[in-house]
C-alpha cells in the first residue's frame, strides 16, 4: 500500500473498504456512512460536569462547525475525542465508524482514524516534520513505510497546500510561526487520511493569514480526501461563509443548544448567543 494521496491514487474505493484492524482486534466496518457518533456524553473535569450531554453525527464527507461562547466547553469535547485521561466520560460513548472508542486510549483512537489537531506534542525537538510524518503515518497504516514512499506524498502535499519544501527538514514546531504550526497540522491531516478529523481553532492568536491558510488548506484536503468527516471548532464566521458547513451547531453550557444550516452562523453574528440562552 503506497502512502499516495486520492486524487493520483486509482478510482477504486481505498483502504476503507479492507475495513481496518485496532488494538483490540476489532474490525471496524467499513460499511454505514456515520463517521463520527456522540451519544448523550457527560464529561467532568476535576469533579465538574463540564459536558452535560451532547450529541452529534458527522457522515462521511460533512463538515460541521462547532460555535459558541468561551467556556461553554467546546475544547473540552474535542479534548474528550482525543481521549486526554483529565476528561472522565460519566455517561454516554463516542463511536468512531460505528465502533465504541469512549474508553480507548489517545494512540489508538488515532490509529482508528480519529484526528485531533493538538494532539501531538508542541515541539518535538530534533524531529524533522518527515520524520515526525513517516513514524506517525506508519502507525496509522500499522506498517512501516520506507522513506521514500513517504517523501513521494509529502512533497505532493506540500505542494497543494503551497509550503516550502525546506519546510519537512524542519523541527516539529521549533520556531513555527502561527501560519507555519497552522500549515503543518493542516499537512499532518492530509498525510494521516484520518476518517474524522476535529480542528478546534482557539480563539485567540489566529490572524487572518492564519484563518486564510487553514479555510484553503480544509477545502484542499476535502478536494483529494472526500469522505472526512470535520467538526471544526470555531469562532469566526468568516471561515464559515468561506467553507461553507453542511451543520452548525451552538454549545452551551455543556450542551448543543441550537443546530443548523449556515445561516445560523449569519444569525448569530447578527443576535449573538445571549438568545439561545435557556
Ligand atoms: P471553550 O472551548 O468552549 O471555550 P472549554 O471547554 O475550554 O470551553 O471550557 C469549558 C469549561 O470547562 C470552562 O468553565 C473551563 O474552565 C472548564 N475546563 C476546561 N478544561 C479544564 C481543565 N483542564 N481543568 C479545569 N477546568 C477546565
Ligand atoms: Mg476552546
Amino acid at each position: 500500500m503506497a502512502v499516495v494521496p486520492e486524487a493520483t491514487a486509482t478510482a477504486e474505493p481505498r483502504q476503507a473498504t479492507m475495513g481496518l484492524e485496532t488494538p483490540e482486534g476489532v474490525t471496524i466496518a467499513p460499511e454505514g456512512d456515520e463517521v463520527l457518533t456522540i451519544e448523550d456524553l457527560h464529561v467532568e473535569v476535576d469533579g465538574h460536569e463540564i459536558l452535560r450531554g451532547v450529541d452529534l453525527v458527522v457522515r462521511q464527507g460533512e463538515l460541521h462547525a462547532l460555535m459558541g461562547p468561551n467556556g461553554s466547553g467546546k475544547s473540552t469535547l474535542a479534548n474528550t475525542l482525543a481521549g486526554n485521561v483529565a476528561y472522565k466520560v460519566t455517561q454516554g460513548r463516542i463511536l468512531l465508524r460505528g465502533n465504541e472508542i469512549t474508553t480507548w486510549a489517545p494512540d489508538a483512537r488515532a490509529r482508528a482514524g480519529m484526528f485531533l489537531a493538538f494532539q501531538y506534542p508542541e515541539e518535538i525537538p530534533g524531529v524533522p516534520v518527515s520524520q515526525f510524518l513517516r513514524q506517525a503515518v506508519s502507525a496509522r497504516r500499522g506498517m512501516d513505510l520506507s522513506v521514500l514512499e513517504v517523501r513521494v506524498a509529502l512533497s505532493e502535499w506540500m505542494q497543494r497546500l503551497e509550503m516550502d519544501p525546506a519546510f519537512a527538514s524542519r523541527y516539529l514546531n521549533e520556531g513555527f510561526s502561527g501560519g507555519e504550526k497552522k500549515r503543518n497540522e493542516i499537512l499532518q491531516m492530509a498525510m494521516l487520511e484520518p476518517d474524522v478529523a476535529i480542528l478546534d481553532e482557539t480563539d485567540s492568536g489566529l490572524d487572518v493569514d492564519a484563518l486564510r491558510i487553514v479555510a484553503k488548506g480544509i477545502e484542499e484536503v476535502r478536494r483529494v480526501r472526500p469522505v472526512l468527516g470535520i467538526v471544526l471548532v470555531t469562532h469566526y464566521r468568516r471561515i464559515l461563509e468561506r467553507l461553507r458547513p453542511d451543520r452548525v451547531h451552538v454549545m452551551l453550557e455543556g450542551r448543543i443548544v441550537d443546530s443548523g444550516g449556515p445561516e445560523l452562523a449569519e444569525r448569530l453574528d447578527r443576535e449573538g448567543y445571549e438568545a439561545l440562552r435557556p
